[in-house]
């Protein structure tokens, strides 16, 4: 793409605009150029010649800041086999994301400044922008801390050992002190190993009848609990990672009311998905007479029960958690065409996550604003001052946005993923929401050829522009 395409204008007309950070609401175009948001308002297309102008037309469509993911495995470097920056960067285009902070949970993992300036060069080459998350411990092996300082000094804007929780009670007081005078949050994976030693799925009926070891709700609730008062002692910034059971977003919530500062996230699947889809048939367990089990439902922490998804649905809704983050974690065949036991935990989210988590607003669980305010001003304010521009859709600030029918029924088909990873237990399962197109620093990353004209996407960019346009 040449400098001056880079430069097109482009406006995204006649839909629903929704901006958490402005409060706005209501139909209105949108004009993109040099990067930035131009201008918000009714009537701009009578203002710009269709020929100055690349148009989106968003009737019946929800334009809206670009999602944030506080928590996205990339595998990059180490585990190319299972995602790139690259490819994992494209399939947050997909799915609406223009921001991933990536897990340091790497070969070598970030936890020094040389690694964490080779993930943000590849980053800023890709398709989204990319920030870095830094280890809590050396190598994260949980016994000494990182150099929190170094790692913030290069770029970090969190920290976590996410992959393994932090188990040493003692680690994680100091983490916290840390974080404080840093000023950026711990994102901390809460799992007590010692209360599900093997355990592969949620402990319940399913994992009873299955016959394997369960993961107790108590397994993370202990942590949270610990973290909570590490957090009020400390006055430390605890960001919990995606919470799954009732208890848990209980916790949360009576500690908010203590005035606690903390922040916590949930995932698109455990607020449509339970433990009975690890038996198959997309948890229609009348068609899954016999013994058999599904591994892409493997993941940390388990599927739970109904309750469980009901509780993170009003935790996310009353504001309790502040944010939905994907826990996007690819992985290649091999690792999941195996036994239960043997699969490794984890589901590839970023293209299906707005599929998801509208299904949540279909059934009347979440209100739509609230949930663009989870994805947009939810992850920025749990990570920083800093991300505030790019959860705006005002003039000035860069035009990092998503347009997506609400409405779209579509079926999730893993061979049209970006994402390498193709580990999902919704391939086949149709979901009514879908991207329409995704705009990073005011450049198309994507656009979907069922919802619009193919011609909109200019597939080549260069890394040049995402830094032009304030992207470090
Ligand atoms: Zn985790």
């Amino acid at each position: 793409m040449t400098t001056a395409e880079t430069n097109v204008p482009v406006l995204i007309a006649g839909g629903r605009v929704i901006d958490p950070s402005s409060g706005f609401d209501g139909i209105a175009d949108v004009l993109v150029g040099d990067g930035v948001i131009k201008a918000v308002g009714p009537g701009l297309a009578g203002q710009v010649s269709a020929d100055d102008v690349r148009v989106i037309p968003a009737d019946g469509m929800v334009v809206c800041p670009g999602f944030i993911d506080v928590h996205t495995h990339l595998r990059e470097p180490g585990f190319e086999y299972k995602e790139t920056i690259a490819t994992g960067a494209a399939a947050a285009a997909r799915g609406g994301f223009t921001t991933l902070c990536a897990m340091p949970n790497t070969e070598p993992p970030v936890d020094n400044a040389a690694v964490v300036d080779y993930v943000l060069r590849r980053g800023a080459a890709a398709a989204v922008r990319i920030r870095a998350i830094g280890c809590v411990s050396k190598g994260r092996r949980g016994r000494e801390l990182a150099d929190m300082e170094e790692l913030a000094a290069a770029g970090c804007v969190a920290f976590s050992d996410d992959g393994d929780p932090v188990h040493d009670s003692g680690l994680m007081r100091l983490a916290l002190t840390y974080s404080r005078d840093l000023g950026l949050p711990i994102s901390n994976h809460c799992q007590d190993h010692a209360l599900c030693p093997q355990g592969v799925m949620a402990e319940g009926w399913v994992s009873s009848r299955l016959g394997l070891a369960g993961i107790p709700a108590v397994a993370e609730e202990a942590m949270v609990a610990r973290d909570i008062a590490l957090a009020e002692l400390t006055g430390g910034r605890l960001h919990l990672a995606h919470l799954s059971a009732a208890g848990s977003v209980e916790m949360v919530r009576t500690a908010k009311s203590r005035g606690i500062p903390i922040t916590a996230e949930v995932c698109p699947h455990h607020l449509m998905l339970t433990e009975d889809w690890a038996l198959g048939g997309h948890g229609d367990t009348a068609a899954t007479g016999a013994l058999s089990y599904e591994t892409q439902t493997k993941v940390y922490p388990p599927l739970r029960r109904p309750e469980d998804v009901a509780a993170c649905i009003s935790g996310l809704a009353d504001g309790t958690i502040d944010c939905i983050a994907t826990d996007h974690a690819p992985h290649d065949r091999a690792s999941k065409e195996c036994t239960y036991q043997d699969a490794a935990f984890g589901i590839s989210v970023l293209e299906t996550a707005l599929g998801m988590l509208m299904q949540a607003v279909h059934d009347g669980g979440i209100l739509l604003p609230t949930l663009i305010d989870r994805l947009t001003l939810g992850p920025a304010q749990a990570l920083g001052a800093a991300f505030a521009p790019y959860a705006a859709l005002v003039a000035g600030t860069p035009a990092d946005l998503v347009v997506f029918d609400p409405d779209a029924v579509w079926r999730v088909d893993v061979n049209r993923f970006a994402s390498l990873g193709r580990n999902t237990p919704l391939d086949g399962v149709e979901l009514r929401g879908r991207v329409a197109a995704t705009l990073v620093g005011g450049r198309p990353v994507f656009a979907e050829p069922d919802l619009l004209a193919p011609d909109l996407l200019s597939t080549d960019f260069s890394s040049t522009d995402l830094l032009s346009n304030g992207g470090r």
